[in-house]
């Protein structure tokens, strides 16, 4: 498969070259240059497979190609160690847990993936020197790629992560690993993170001296994985009888997650629509109702793994839709929800279910009650489990949510962090030093 970006500057890359560059020279993203349909066979039996073998089709398309069958078999058997379960929540609303992963975000399945693909498309490279991948977080993200790459011989990784605005819990995910994870604790805010890492990538010198990669939804192998899981979600709805295409309501901060869905729906997956649903940060909201797209700087709310004034994935959507903002228009509606509003949907929630949401997978409940008509089934994607934000969803609930043991166990682990100033010089001596 050939990979060509969405600037449409660049030449067009080999998986190898997209997977270990990650963005494209014109500074575009990387997109598939086929979808294919997956048989009517697939569809028929889906109910019938687990979700690694629905996976290991889906995957086939994309990497089928360029990876050998029985390798990728292991990448993707090995990255979806765990369910992906959908629980009724409302009469016509299921939740599409995504949480059951090693740092209960739906993060894990594309950090994971990308680590052994990365893996194997480095040996099979056959350079020498390891490779570095530097990532900047808020919390979520640093998480799962830390524990997705963990142990992975010939890749280390750099977690950059905000003083004093990570929770506890997110840090000691990617602080007390240890092995080839390296987490930065940076004087600054998370943009001044963001900057340090494009310095890195664009400093000539740098790249000379050390293979740099990175590891965000940008990259086509953290991100197309996350289109198994609807298909999933499909094959449960089909398992007890409900036939018809769902509307799929998933809590959106730079679009990767609803894109990769979007992708799945191109490859033959029934969909009925989807509604990205948003946190304050409403840029693609405005979008949907004004045709401009005017990108600003991110507010901070409940849904901190939204704050996104920038969304990265929109350029793939405009691509998929031509630009069309009428077509985009057909399949995707939008919805955004400020702090009061998720407290109060998540208020309501457990009072009348009895279930619990995270901040993240309130919006997306609250867009399918807001938005669902009659005779529609909807699936919000419960992107997060609410013990990784249990200080604020205790104190909306008035609860006190036990943490799963998995969670446990990385408090109870050494922290080890190296305080940097957010000077760029400051950086890269130490990643000069430590290469
Ligand atoms: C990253 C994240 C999101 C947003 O996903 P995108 O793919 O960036 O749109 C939503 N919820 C949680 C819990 C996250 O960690």
């Amino acid at each position: 498969m050939k990979y060509y970006s969405t600037n449409h500057t660049a030449l067009e890359a080999s998986l190898e070259k997209a997977v270990i560059k990650g963005l494209a020279e014109d500074r575009g993203l990387y997109m598939p240059s086929r979808l294919e349909k997956l048989s009517p066979t697939f569809f028929e039996q889906i109910e019938d497979l687990s979700f690694q073998e629905i996976a290991y089709n889906i995957a086939n398309v994309f990497f089928g190609e360029d990876v050998a069958p029985e390798t990728l078999k292991k990448i993707v058997y090995d990255t979806l160690s765990f369910d992906t379960p959908l629980k009724k929540i409302d009469r016509n609303i299921y939740a599409l847990e995504l949480f059951h992963g090693p740092t209960l975000a739906f993060k894990d399945v594309g950090a994971r993936f990308m680590a052994r693909l990365l893996q194997y498309e480095i040996h099979k490279e056959r350079k020498t020197g390891d490779v570095n991948v530097l990532v900047a977080t808020s919390g979520d993200t640093g998480s799962a790629v830390a524990n997705g790459f963990l142990g992975v011989e010939g890749i280390n990784v750099f977690v950059l992560y905000p003083k004093g605005k990570v929770s506890k819990i997110q840090e000691c995910q990617f602080t007390t690993l240890g092995k080839n994870i390296t987490a930065l604790e940076i004087d600054g805010t998370f943009d001044d993170c963001q900057r340090l890492v494009k310095s890195a990538f664009m400093d000539v010198e740098l790249n000379n001296h050390m293979r740099l990669t990175s590891a965000n939804s940008i990259n086509i192998a953290r991100f197309l994985p996350q289109a198994f899981y609807y298909f999933h979600a499909y094959a449960q709805l089909k398992r007890i009888g409900i036939l018809e295409p769902p509307v799929f309501s998933v809590p959106s901060g730079n679009f990767g997650n609803i894109t990769a869905g979007i992708f799945g729906h191109r490859m033959g997956l029934p969909v009925k629509r989807f509604i990205a649903a948003n946190n304050a940060n409403d840029v693609f909201f405005k979008y949907l109702q004004t045709g401009k797209y005017e990108p600003k700087p991110s507010l901070q709310t409940l849904a901190n793994a939204m704050d996104v004034g920038a969304p990265s994935n929109f350029a793939r959507i405009i691509d998929i839709y031509k630009g069309s903002w009428d077509a985009i228009r057909t399949d995707v509606s939008g919805a955004s929800y400020n702090d009061a509003a998720i407290r109060q949907t998540m208020q309501t929630c457990y009072a009348q279910v009895g279930y619990i949401l995270d901040p993240h997978g309130a919006c997306g409940y609250r867009a399918l009650k807001e938005q669902l008509h009659d005779g529609e089934t909807g699936i919000f994607l419960e992107t997060a489990h609410p013990a990784k934000f249990k200080e604020k969803v205790d104190e909306i609930l008035s609860t006190d949510i036990k943490i799963p043991e998995r969670l446990q166990a990385f408090m109870s682990g050494k922290r080890q962090t190296i305080r940097l100033s957010a000077d760029y010089e400051a950086l890269k001596e130490l990643l000069m030093r430590k290469s």
